[in-house]
């Protein structure tokens, strides 16, 4: 892993400001990370309500974890990712370049990696993986953000299409206005476009289900790790 290269190469932190300021409705901006195993999981599991963060004003940052060559060509994926993240708000991408399938065995490279970034933006809610999934990746992926984000006031862990059934959310995200942002992120992704998981409609139907449960029309859902309030 070579993450100090892609933080100067990939990202634009070194530019970045982390003073919040007050949003339109009055409210203090947050700091967001999204966290993904591979290019497209933030996107499925938590496109929609990082779109309603940018809408309220909030930073988004966002980290790959590998480049997803088990399932295409990297180049084309990070470009993919790229132009996904700018749809639902992210502000700055930065990849991390563990090797695809491998996040478990370099769990301690991971949770450096995030360390890495968390220590430079100092986020006030990270989304990543949860415990729940039956991917390698995803559940070194949650591991490692677990232990790396340990001092975040917020943690939620969105599902993905390896999720078990046995992920249980405690927290919904009301999308209705958010929802088809995220399907255009989704069509982005045109190399894994074979995946029958990355169907526009199969994603809108789950964020049916997530909404039919909350009585509105589209939910993103998420387990909580855990929050800190004052
Ligand atoms: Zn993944």
């Amino acid at each position: 892993m070579n993450f100090e290269r892609d933080l100067l190469t990939k990202t634009n932190y070194k530019n970045f400001s982390n003073t919040k300021v007050k949003t339109n409705s009055n409210r203090q901006q947050k700091v967001v990370l999204a966290i993904g195993a591979h290019p497209d999981d933030i996107e499925i599991g938590c496109g929609a309500t990082l779109a309603k963060h940018k809408a309220r004003g909030d930073i988004i940052h966002g980290l790959i974890l590998t480049g997803g060559g088990q399932h295409g060509n990297p180049l084309i994926r990070e470009s993919e990712v790229r132009r996904a993240a700018s749809i639902v708000g992210i502000k700055s991408l930065s990849f991390a370049d563990l090797e695809d399938t491998y996040i478990f065995e370099n769990l301690r490279a991971t949770i450096l990696a995030i360390e890495a970034l968390v220590k430079q933006i100092n986020p006030d809610i990270v989304y990543s993986h949860s415990e729940h999934e039956r991917h390698q990746d995803h559940l070194g992926a949650f591991l490692a953000t677990r232990v790396a984000c340990r001092k975040t006031p917020q943690v939620l862990l969105y599902e993905t299409p390896s999720i078990l059934p046995s992920f249980t959310p405690q927290v919904y995200v009301n999308v209705e206005d958010t929802i088809e942002t995220k399907l255009d992120a989704i069509r982005v992704y045109a190399s894994q476009s074979s995946s029958y998981y990355m169907e526009c409609d199969l994603v809108e139907g789950l964020a049916k289900i997530r909404g039919y449960s909350q009585n509105v029309r589209f939910c993103e859902a998420f387990e909580l790790l855990w929050i800190v309030r004052w």
